[in-house]
């Protein structure tokens, strides 16, 4: 009889201490193993960070890309929605979030230490994470020293039909506008922005890299364009055309005499439907602790936000640079403006 009683007692007991345990642990699972994620960020940015917080939390991640629709999959889903946390490439796409009021402030002790207050909202809806700035590319001979050092230079006279640009609409050209409203009033701000489209050697058009392609076969001077860019172009094996662009420009960061060059970040927010809350706020601060830091700005050429974190070999070599300080969220609420006034001046026309 001896064995059937080891053998019953277990059988006995698992269900009832399954049914007495079996809620909490499933809740407990359900508050810190899980983690949903929805990320305008691309793919193989996020995923080695992804990774590297399953591996030292146990936390399963449970990510959806898309390149766009994720505020009206957002919106649609409602309170319902499986998301805890926003990752976005750029301050502008948070602020769709935030406009429609899909993201929750949250506090945070080691947020608050780790990035610097003018890379975060001021109430925590949003954070940023890796940081870049609009530069000027200049070519290495036509550009004389001194000519093109700051974003006035390019609505000077003495580059009249020199200066390219992508589309004024584009959310980097609407950022960068609505810096120079924030920092000088909008009336200054359109006089600059008429100078520069008179200076203009094209019609805005391409992206940033199209730039210096068109400084590199002579048609324009200068170009704006974000400082990652820089780095892509000159490691880029699959197209060494672009190693040959970025070789004929130097990378100049503007206004470092005054207000300094205009950064936008990538950023990451809390959902207002969060469901895993503490999981969410503890992957915000694992993505702005050092290693976390290192790897997400090295590896899109950007800038980590958190003092004292190493460069990328390459990001460093361009020297270090005076950042506008101006807090983003002061920025970022003028971009209607900004946008109405490239309208105005029919910038890409
Ligand atoms: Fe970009």
């Amino acid at each position: 009889m001896k064995p059937l009683v080891y053998i019953l007692r277990p059988l006995f007991f698992a269900p009832l201490l399954g049914a007495l345990l079996g809620p909490a642990l499933n809740a407990n699972a359900a508050e810190t193993d899980v983690l949903n994620v929805y990320s305008y960020r691309q793919e193989f940015l996020v995923n080695p960070l992804i990774e590297a917080f399953e591996k030292e939390t146990g936390v399963d991640v449970k990510i959806v890309f898309a390149q766009e629709g994720l505020v009206q999959r957002l919106k649609a889903e409602g309170m319902n929605s499986p998301v805890d946390v926003i990752l976005t490439a750029d301050i502008n796409r948070i602020e769709e979030f935030q406009a429609e009021g899909l993201l929750q402030a949250v506090a945070s002790d080691t947020l608050n230490a780790n990035i610097p207050p003018q890379y975060r909202h001021p109430d925590g809806l949003w954070y940023g994470m890796t940081m870049r700035a609009r530069v000027i590319y200049a070519h290495k001979s036509r550009v004389k020293p001194g000519e093109a050092v700051t974003y006035e230079d390019l609505a000077a006279p003495h580059m009249k039909g020199r200066v390219c640009t992508r589309s004024g609409k584009h959310p980097y050209n609407i950022s960068l506008l609505a810096s120079v409203i924030a920092a000088k009033g909008a009336d200054e701000a359109q006089v600059w922005l008429q100078g520069v489209k008179d200076n203009l050697a094209r019609r805005p058009q391409g992206n940033d890299r199209a730039q210096v392609k068109a400084i590199k076969e002579g048609e324009c001077d200068v170009a704006i364009g974000n400082s990652y860019y820089f780095g892509k172009m000159l490691t880029n094996d699959e197209k060494p055309e672009e190693k040959e662009w970025a070789a004929a420009v130097n990378l100049i960061f503007p206004n470092q005499a005054d207000r300094g060059a205009h950064v936008n970040v990538s950023a990451a927010a809390v959902a207002q439907s969060a469901k895993h809350l503490d999981t969410a706020i503890k992957f915000l601060e694992f993505l702005s602790s050092d290693n976390a830091q290192r790897l997400f700005a090295a590896e899109n050429f950007e800038y980590p936000l958190k003092d004292g974190v190493a460069l990328d070999p390459l990001v460093a070599s361009w020297g270090s640079f005076k950042a506008d300080d101006r807090n983003l969220a002061e920025i970022v609420a003028q971009h209607t403006e900004a946008a109405k006034m490239m309208d105005r001046v029919a910038f890409d026309q």
